[in-house]
């Protein structure tokens, strides 16, 4: 059996097919670029049973990851994180069946080590040197890092108010890190500049097609994890909406292999915060693309994205699974993080609190049903945003008494 099934590239708009076996950024109409596997053969070779003893990290998915040479992987043990019941903040929310997938534990911090780690293994396959991004932080971080584990060099744009640590994660990866008075919309066109002018590898959201396999496997893990049996809802905190194309497409594969059932797909929700709603604003109106959001602005730093390259394949998601779109202000996903430390003793990153809250208010509005199976994505660690929390605290001397809980 070959280590990949990868059969070529494709693009989603205008279905023009494109060899994988060269550098490719976007289609010539723009869009992005999608990887397709040749699930036909592989339904033949590969069972459940298959994925037995193998490392409890992505790569156990290689058959449907990009990679050709086992030998060009670059890891820092991704993958496989826990699915934890939250049967305290469940029953406080009226949902039986709450669980959360926690991305909080993952080398880097966020869940864009996953991208990071199938994007930068596929870019030394196909023998990138340098490479540059544009982000909101998290992913600047994972991709500088793992590059240094890749030696390719990286340069990574950031706006000057992403998370402090972001920085410092780029910085110490010997990163060519630089800061913008401005948002991602602008450290993306710097990037494209530098790509234009240097030709560097572009690993902009989308601009490759590589990230979005590995952030894929939350949606293989979330379905092995429950033994093949899909929940009824997924909330995923929605900026670029990688994640959820990237698990719409695993559903979609898993289905063509037979492992899943198309007709028990779960409904997919995109979750963004109200300062920064495109998305759900374009799902409002029924529309196919979104618009640019002005004047973006949330905590939950990692959804805020005013306008993505890959809307439509967000948008397309959730109405292929009648999902829906929500928005939750900052003061809602805040007093939910802390909510989720009390009943919990999880400390999740303002994005996932994000998907809590939305889980939330859909419970309200039965939108989401009494007995249902919902899985929420916590995208994050919340040690990574330690400005979120207050933390007043009586500072005693040495002997006093300490004051009653
Ligand atoms: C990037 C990011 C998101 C949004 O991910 P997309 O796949 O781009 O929508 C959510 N949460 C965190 C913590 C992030 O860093
Ligand atoms: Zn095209």
């Amino acid at each position: 059996m070959p280590f990949s099934y990868l059969s070529h590239l494709y693009c989603p708009k205008c279905q023009k097919p494109y060899a994988s076996t060269e550098i490719r950024q976007l289609c010539v109409c723009g869009s992005p670029l999608l990887a397709d596997y040749d699930l036909q053969a592989l339904k033949k070779e590969w069972t459940p049973g298959s994925l037995k003893g193998r490392s409890p990290d992505l790569w156990r998915y290689h058959e449907l990851l990009p990679l050709s040479d086992p030998g060009n992987i670059v890891t820092l043990g991704e993958g496989m994180t826990p699915l934890l019941p939250m049967k305290r903040l469940g029953s406080d929310m009226g949902i039986e069946r709450l669980l959360m997938k926690d991305e909080g534990v993952i080398p880097t911090g966020s869940f864009k080590a996953r991208g990071a780690a199938v994007g930068v293994s596929k870019a030394k396959e196909l023998g990138v040197k340098e490479l540059a991004m544009p982000t909101n932080g998290n992913a600047g971080a994972a991709w500088a890092l793992y590059a240094a584990r890749a030696g390719i060099r990286a340069s990574i744009v950031m706006p000057v108010e992403a998370p402090l640590i972001t920085r410092k994660e780029c910085a110490i990866s010997g990163a060519n890190l630089n800061l913008v008075n401005g948002l991602i919309g602008d450290a993306g066109k710097m990037v494209a500049q530098a790509v234009k002018e240097r030709g560097l590898f572009d690993a902009s959201t989308l601009k490759e097609p590589y990230r979005i396999e590995g952030k894929k496997t939350m949606g293989l893990e979330i379905a092995e994890q429950l033994n093949w049996r899909l929940p009824d809802v997924i909330l995923y905190p929605t900026g670029g909406g990688v994640g959820l194309i990237g698990i719409y497409k695993a559903l979609k594969e898993l289905a063509a292999l037979g492992w899943v059932q198309r007709d028990k797909f779960p409904r997919l929700v995109a979750v963004q915060a109200a300062g920064c709603a495109p998305i759900v604003k374009a799902w409002e109106e029924r529309k196919s693309e979104s618009e640019f959001w002005a004047d973006s602005r949330t905590a939950a730093f990692g959804i805020n994205v005013p306008k993505a390259l890959g809307d439509f394949l967000v948008l397309e998601a959730v109405y292929e699974t009648e999902g829906c779109a929500i928005a939750v202000d900052d003061a809602e996903l805040l007093e939910e993080q802390a909510r989720i430390a009390r009943l919990e003793g999880a400390f999740v990153c303002p994005e996932g609190a994000a998907a809590f809250s939305a889980a939330r208010k859909l419970r309200e509005s039965s939108w989401i049903k009494s007995g249902e199976t919902v899985v929420a994505l916590n995208t994050g660690s919340g040690i990574k945003y330690p400005d979120t929390v207050r933390a007043d605290a009586p500072v005693l001397n040495p002997g006093d008494r300490i004051p009653p809980a």
